[in-house]
């Protein structure tokens, strides 16, 4: 695979160069404010140092989910306005994905200048499983550029054609936070320093039992918490009440802690309360006593203290997933405790996934005392799963073009 280093001693200057990037930062519902940019700031690296070596950087990246059509609802202009601060000069926003405003708008780049793509899943080929639509979309981003450097790390595990399809088209390396999270996941699996413990958390148990039967085998202890241990919780037969609960997952989760109970710590009091709300009376209860009537919307502080001592003598740590609905004031605590004591490990502790991250910046902690916290939640999931991540092996096929 080729590195950002590689192509700039081959030199960039004056060449066009699509950079596919991860942008897509949470907004508020209202305001429409960016509300966490720290994918933004995790981009400038790269993009500095093509900006440097007087690239004209055409930036294609992706905003939620809109249905393959243009919806001004995820136009990335809050994302050109912020990126332009960020790097202290106007990004301009191209009103089309890769049609006739783009090509002339990357026609008037200079040495240097760069130009942000409008939200390329305006375009349905972008995701189709087809592959002449995913291609003929390829044909037109790789127009528009001389050279493709994939950053955006949260997109590599999608078969995307400004993801994969691209990179088949043009000469092409990978970009710095690319490297960075291959570097720190290959860390993560090749012979982790011991006691290497695993913290999982978040909402559904079925999105992340791959990754835990993955896991399981590897680490000393997997530590869950979040919405998912209510699931594993009722394979132990606790009554959950009204928290969430994948019913059809139970038996699953019953074999689990057959097979690797020593290694699973499930939590020992829970906070709950009548209802999903900001301003409403909440209780903690142990486990074995969480009311029919009410749901578990985080970990309780018993809890915390027995993660944290789990965590303390840890050589490696990986979190994935908040320990309790963490946007709301009442139950930010589990995952405010168990991002402290993540924090705290001497060994490389590594965050993974989009809602984990947010919350660490969200709830105040000090980024820089983690080891690394990554961009790409799915993408790191499925790496740590084992699976082939297409838009990783498209960048290590073949000698670049
Ligand atoms: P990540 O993006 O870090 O991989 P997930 O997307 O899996 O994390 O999960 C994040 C979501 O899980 C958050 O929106 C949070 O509110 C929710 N969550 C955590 N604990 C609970 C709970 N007890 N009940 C319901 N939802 C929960
Ligand atoms: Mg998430």
């Amino acid at each position: 695979m080729r590195s950002l280093d590689d192509l700039l001693a081959e030199g960039v200057s004056g060449r066009r160069v699509l950079l596919r990037a991860d942008l897509n930062v949470p907004l508020d519902k209202q305001t429409r404010e960016i509300t966490d940019d720290g994918r933004i700031r995790a981009s400038l690296p790269t993009l500095q140092a093509l900006r440097d070596g007087g690239a004209r950087v055409v930036v294609a990246a992706h905003l939620g989910r809109p249905k393959g059509a243009p919806d001004p609802q995820f136009s990335l202009a809050p994302v050109a306005a912020r990126l332009g601060e960020l790097l202290g000069s106007t990004v301009p926003l191209a009103t089309d994905v890769a049609g006739e405003d783009a090509k002339a708008k990357v026609a008037a780049l200079a040495d240097g200048d760069v130009l942000l793509l409008e939200n390329v899943r305006f375009e349905a080929a972008e995701t189709s499983k087809d592959d002449a639509e995913r291609r003929e979309l390829a044909d037109r981003l790789a127009a528009l550029a001389d050279l493709y450097v994939d950053d955006a790390f949260g997109a590599v595990h999608r078969k995307h054609a400004s993801v994969f399809d691209v990179a088949e088209r043009l000469p092409h390396a990978a970009g710095r936070l690319v490297a960075r999270e291959l570097e720190v996941l290959t860390r993560l699996t090749t012979d982790p320093e011991r006691p290497y413990v695993v913290v999982l958390g978040g909402s559904k148990v079925s999105d992340k039992l791959a990754v835990i039967e993955a896991l399981l085998p590897k680490v000393d202890r997997l530590l869950v918490g979040g919405g998912m241990c209510f699931t594993f919780l009722a394979a132990q037969g606790h009554g959950v009440g009204k928290s969430l609960l994948e019913a059809d997952q139970v038996d699953t989760c019953r074999r689990l802690l057959a097979e690797a109970g020593d290694r699973i710590v499930l939590p020992v009091d829970v906070v709950c309360s009548p209802e999903f709300s900001a301003d409403v009376e909440t209780t903690v209860v142990p486990v074995d006593a969480i009311p029919d009537d009410q749901m578990g919307l985080d970990v309780g502080p018993r809890t915390v203290e027995l993660f944290g001592t789990t965590l303390g003598n840890a050589g490696t740590v990986f979190w994935n997933g908040p320990m309790g609905v963490f946007e709301l004031a009442p139950f930010q605590d589990g995952t405010r405790g168990v991002a402290r004591a993540v924090s705290a490990v001497a060994g490389l502790s590594v965050v993974g996934g989009g809602d984990s991250a947010a919350a660490v910046r969200v709830l105040g902690l000090d980024e820089d005392a983690y080891g690394h916290i990554s961009t790409g939640g799915g993408a790191s999931l499925e790496y740590l799963e084992g699976r082939e991540l297409p838009g990783l092996q498209v960048l290590a096929d073949g000698s670049g073009l």
